[in-house]
């Protein structure tokens, strides 16, 4: 298998490369040369890891088996719960419980492997690696998760000092290895962003410091998550939807390849919260950006879903030429239409808007009918499938205990803490900086 960018400027690379590229250089994503066929017969009554061995094999050509094996082995060791993602059945939905890896959300599913993907090829090439992202709060800890202790590789993170939930800030902190640098900046999360902006703008500075980032627009993490779509189906054994909350559009894009690769998926069922230019999408046929708003689901409030652009190479039947073009006239305008495609939209996707009453009132209805108690990100997803009347299987992408405050409005007491919350204690590594460009680019230096 080779991959090539959505905006045409880069074709016929390895999977390795692609690993190593993240973002393709023309701006555009990467994307397989093709979409592999994997039907579910050929996998009935495997694990996890052998599913998951099963769809690596079809999109890594330049790795050998038995590494690929072990890989999976040692990215899926880390999750406390021996089926990695078990299912639950609650009458016409199914939960997909997806938070058992060790920092108890979804993003673990993609980031433990990455992170163990980025040391392989490290190691094999004879590189080092100097991660640099910026984090409101859950990616920021699955990323560190994902590399604390791996050789020839350091994490940077940057969050907003005193702006994110003594929780997280403890799972980014409460960590022994020296590869790993939480930065707390003196300043918001948009200052934040900017400064990784900035440092990334000063090419001689990122090669200097082999400066790679870790965010969903790389497709191993897309790869990952494709999984668990055949394992759930695996489990319930007929054609059935699935109902995803969205950000970034990574998770449910996963879905969609899944579906491409013959997977037999219903429909992906959409769910948003009030940041719905997702929902928006699918309904009116209009992608456009407002400003983003804080909700109870946190890791969803994006306006611009870095992933969304993958999905529109397919819609336009992988002209990349076309999706160049339409992407410069978004960076332009803001604004792209699609009122002529619905009918193929619609085919594939429907989308439901949840606000933050829905989410409360969600978790609170699951709780008394099933004593079982979801997360506000999961709500989105379960009150879609709601009001979408069908059997459904929910992807649940955050363990509640992440969100105590949430859980707490809606059902007037807090989830039990899973042993790993519960066990972190002091604060061990955390360096504070000002909010200047300068400032981090001098704490890289030290040191990278
Ligand atoms: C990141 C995240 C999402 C959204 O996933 P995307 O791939 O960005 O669409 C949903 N729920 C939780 C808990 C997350 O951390």
């Amino acid at each position: 298998m080779l991959y090539k960018s959505t905006r045409c400027g880069v074709k016929n690379i390895n999977f390795k490369d692609a690993v190593m590229m993240g973002l393709a250089p023309d701006g555009g994503l990467i994307v397989p040369e093709f979409i592999p066929r994997l039907l579910p017969q050929e996998l009935a009554k495997k694990d996890f890891k052998s599913i998951a061995f099963e769809i690596y094999k079809k999109y890594i050509a330049d790795i050998e088996e038995k590494d690929i094996f072990e890989l999976i082995e040692k990215s899926y060791s880390t999750f406390d719960d021996c089926e990695i993602t078990p299912i639950k059945h609650f009458d016409d939905l199914y939960v997909l419980e997806l938070f058992h890896g060790p920092t108890y959300a979804f993003k673990d599913i993609a980031l433990q492997f990455l992170g163990n993907l980025f040391e392989y090829i490290l190691s094999q090439n004879n590189q080092t690696l100097n991660i640099l992202g910026a984090t409101s709060g859950d990616t920021g800890s699955a990323a560190i998760y994902g590399l604390k202790g791996k050789r020839n590789v350091k994490v940077f993170i940057l969050y907003p000092n005193n702006a994110i939930s003594p929780m997280q800030e403890l799972q980014m902190c409460d960590i022994d290895d020296d590869n790993i640098f939480p930065i707390a900046v003196n300043g918001t999360f948009d200052d934040c962003q900017y400064i990784i902006k900035e440092i990334f703008k000063d090419i001689a500075f990122k090669e200097k410091y082999s400066l790679g980032s870790i965010n969903s627009i790389n497709f191993a993490r897309i790869l990952a998550q494709i999984t668990y779509y055949y394992y759930a189906y695996t489990k319930v054994n007929h054609p059935i939807a699935f109902s995803v909350p969205t950000g970034n559009f990574g998770d449910i894009f996963a879905g969609y390849l899944a579906m491409s690769m013959g997977l037999p998926i219903d429909r992906l069922i959409l769910a948003t919260n009030e940041n719905d230019i997702l929902y928006r999408f699918v309904n009116f046929g209009v992608y456009s950006k407002q400003s983003v708003k804080k909700t109870l689901s946190p890791s969803m409030d994006i306006q611009i879903a870095s992933n969304f652009e993958r999905y529109i190479y397919y819609l336009y039947n992988q002209d990349c030429q076309k999706v160049k073009d339409l992407m410069k006239k978004f960076e332009c305008d803001g604004v792209l239409e699609f009122k002529e495609d619905m009918e193929k939209i619609h085919r594939d996707f429907s989308a439901y808007r949840i606000s933050d009453e829905e989410i409360l009132q969600t978790i609170k209805e699951f709780y008394e009918k099933y004593d079982y108690i979801i997360d506000p990100h999961t709500a989105c997803g379960v009150r879609a499938a709601f009001n979408e009347a069908r059997q459904c299987v929910c992807l649940s992408t955050a363990h509640p205990a992440k969100f105590v405050d949430a859980i707490k409005q809606a059902i007037g007491k807090e989830p039990d803490l899973p042993d790993g919350l519960s066990k972190l204690s002091t604060k061990k590594r955390k360096f504070i900086e000002d909010n200047s460009v300068e400032a981090i680019k001098h704490f890289i230096q030290q040191h990278a």
